[in-house]
C-alpha cells in the first residue's frame, strides 16, 4: 500500500506549542540517507532523534536497489549478513534487447568486492532493517507522524525545528538539524536554498506484472528497446517490476491512447509479457516519476546540513539515488561524529561533508546527463529498433576500459568507507 502524501502545514501563531525537547542532532526523514545516518551516528554514542511525516515506511515504488558500496559499508559494522537473511535478489548487471538481439555491457561480477551484485530489497524491509538495528542504541529516538514545519533560528544559526504531530506542535532544539527529507524537501526550502535543476528528456511509468508460471527467474536488469520507448525490467521474484521510459511530458497523449495501446507498445518490447500485461487494466496500477535532476549550490548553513535527495536529486539512470544518500550519510557520519560528540559543530565541519561529496555528484550527474542526451534521447526519438554503436562495442572489448561502468555504478565516482576508531 501506498504512504499518505505528506500535507504541507503552515505554523500559524494561535497554534499551542509544547515545551521544547533537546536532542544534539535532529535529522528530518527517514529515507535511507537519514535513516543510515542516524544509526551511524547512535552507534557512535552522539544523542540522536530522527522526524518522520509518515507513520511507516511503507511507501510508494521508489527504488529497491542497494549497490555493492552500502552492502561493504553495511559489512563494514557487521549488518550485511543480517540484512542478506531478508528475501531478496541478486542483478549481475544489464541486458539490453533490441530487435531480437541482445547486448549485456556490464558484470558486476568481475569487481572485486565480497558483493559483486546490486541486492534488490523492498525499501520499506531495508528502512525497518536500519529503524530495528538503531532501536538498540539508547541515544537514539524515532518520531513517526512528525511533520517538519518550520526551523527554529538562533543566534548561532538553526538550532531546531518545530514539526506536527496527532498530538499538535512539538519544538525539538538540536545542535545540528540535517535535512533528509527528500526531493521536495521542506527543509531545503525553509532554509532558503534554491537547488539548479535540469529536466532530463523522459519520465517514467512503474508498475507490477505478476510472475505466471513457467517464467523464468532473472539476475539481470533487463532493458528493452523499440518504438521510441524504453523498459527497465527487474526480478522481483514474485512479480516484474517495470520501468516504462517515454519522451518527458507526454504521459497524457500516452493516457489519451488507451491502455490497449500502452499494453501492445509494452509487448511490442518484450513479446513474452504478451500476457502478462492482461494484469494492467487501470492507470492508477502504474506511478509516474517525473524525471528531474538538480543540485543546491550550498548543502549547509550554521546549525544546518542537507544530505540524500534534499541535497542533490538524482536521475534514474543506474539507479544511484539510494547508493548516493547512503554515502552522504556515510561522509557526514565520518566528518561529524566527534563534534557532535563534543557538542561543539562549527559550518567549517558542515562544509567539509559538502566538499567530500560534491565532486562524486556533480560528475555522476554529468554522466548520467551525457548518456540521457546521446543514448536515452535518439532510443526515445527512433521508431525502429536500435543496433549498438561500434564505438560502445569496442570501447567494452578492452579489458582496462570494460569494467569501468561497472566500477562507477557500484561504488560511485569515489569509494566511500567507514572511518571509525
Ligand atoms: C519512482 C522512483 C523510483 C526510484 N528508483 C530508484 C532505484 O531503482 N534506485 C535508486 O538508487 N534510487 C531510486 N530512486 C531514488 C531514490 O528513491 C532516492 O534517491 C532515495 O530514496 C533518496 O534517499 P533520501 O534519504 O535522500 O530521501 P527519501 O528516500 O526521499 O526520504 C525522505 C524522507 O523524508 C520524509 N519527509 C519528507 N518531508 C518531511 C517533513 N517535512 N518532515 C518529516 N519527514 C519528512 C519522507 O516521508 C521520507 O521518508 C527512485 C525514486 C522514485 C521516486
Amino acid at each position: 500500500m501506498a504512504a499518505a502524501a505528506i500535507p504541507d502545514v503552515e505554523l500559524s501563531e494561535i497554534d499551542q506549542i509544547e515545551p521544547a525537547q533537546e536532542t544534539t542532532c535532529c535529522i528530518v526523514g527517514g529515507g535511507p540517507g537519514g535513516m543510515m545516518l542516524a544509526l551511524l551516528l547512535a552507534r557512535r554514542g552522539v544523542k540522536v532523534t530522527l522526524l518522520e511525516a509518515h507513520k511507516d515506511f511503507d511507501r510508494e515504488f521508489r527504488g529497491d536497489t542497494l549497490h555493492p558500496s552500502i552492502l561493504e559499508i553495511l559489512d563494514q559494522i557487521g549488518l550485511a549478513e543480517p540484512l542478506h537473511r531478508l528475501p531478496h535478489n541478486k542483478i549481475y548487471g544489464p541486458t539490453f534487447q533490441s530487435g531480437g538481439r541482445s547486448f549485456a555491457p556490464i558484470d558486476f561480477r568481475r569487481l572485486k568486492t565480497r558483493f559483486p551484485y546490486i541486492l534488490l530489497i523492498p525499501q520499506t524491509k531495508f528502512l525497518e532493517f536500519l529503524a530495528a538495528e538503531a532501536k538498540n542504541y539508547r541515544t537514539f529516538q524515532m518520531r513517526m507522524v512528525a511533520n517538519v514545519g518550520a526551523l527554529i533560528e538562533g543566534e548561532t544559526g538553526v538550532c531546531g525545528v518545530r514539526y506536527q504531530s496527532t498530538d499538535g506542535w512539538h519544538e525539538l532544539r538540536a545542535r545540528l538539524t540535517v535535512g533528509a527529507d527528500g526531493r521536495f524537501s521542506k527543509v531545503r526550502q525553509l532554509a532558503g536554498f534554491e537547488p539548479i535543476k535540469t529536466s532530463p528528456p523522459m519520465d517514467i511509468l512503474w508498475f507490477q506484472l505478476p510472475h505466471l508460471p513457467g517464467d523464468e527467474h532473472s539476475d539481470r536488469v533487463m532493458g528493452g528497446f523499440g518504438n521510441g520507448r524504453l523498459l527497465a525490467v527487474f526480478d522481483r521474484i514474485d512479480y516484474w517490476q517495470i520501468g516504462y521510459v517515454f519522451p518527458k511530458g507526454r504521459y497524457q497523449q500516452l493516457r489519451a491512447a488507451g491502455m490497449d495501446a500502452f499494453r501492445k507498445s509494452i509487448s511490442e518490447i518484450e513479446p513474452r509479457f504478451a500476457k502478462h500485461v492482461e494484469w494492467l487494466r487501470e492507470w492508477n496500477q502504474c506511478s509516474l516519476l517525473s524525471v528531474e535532476s538538480s543540485r543546491c549550490p550550498i548543502w549547509h548553513k550554521p546549525g544546518l546540513l542537507l544530505i540524500g535527495d534534499a541535497a542533490h536529486v538524482m536521475s534514474p539512470v543506474g539507479g544511484v539515488g539510494i547508493n548516493y544518500a547512503v554515502q552522504d550519510a556515510v561522509v557526514a557520519a565520518n566528518v561529524l561524529t566527534v563534534p557532535l560528540l563534543n557538542r561543539d559543530v562549527h559550518d567549517r565541519d558542515l562544509a567539509k561533508v559538502q566538499h567530500q561529496r560534491e565532486t562524486a555528484t556533480r560528475v555522476i550527474q554529468k554522466i548520467q546527463s551525457a548518456m540521457q542526451t546521446r543514448l536515452i534521447a535518439s532510443a526515445l526519438q527512433w521508431q525502429g529498433t536500435l543496433e549498438v554503436p561500434w564505438m560502445v562495442r569496442l570501447f567494452l572489448k578492452i579489458p582496462i576500459l570494460r569494467d569501468l561502468p561497472a566500477r562507477v555504478l557500484a561504488f560511485g565516482v569515489k569509494r566511500v568507507r567507514l572511518e571509525e576508531d
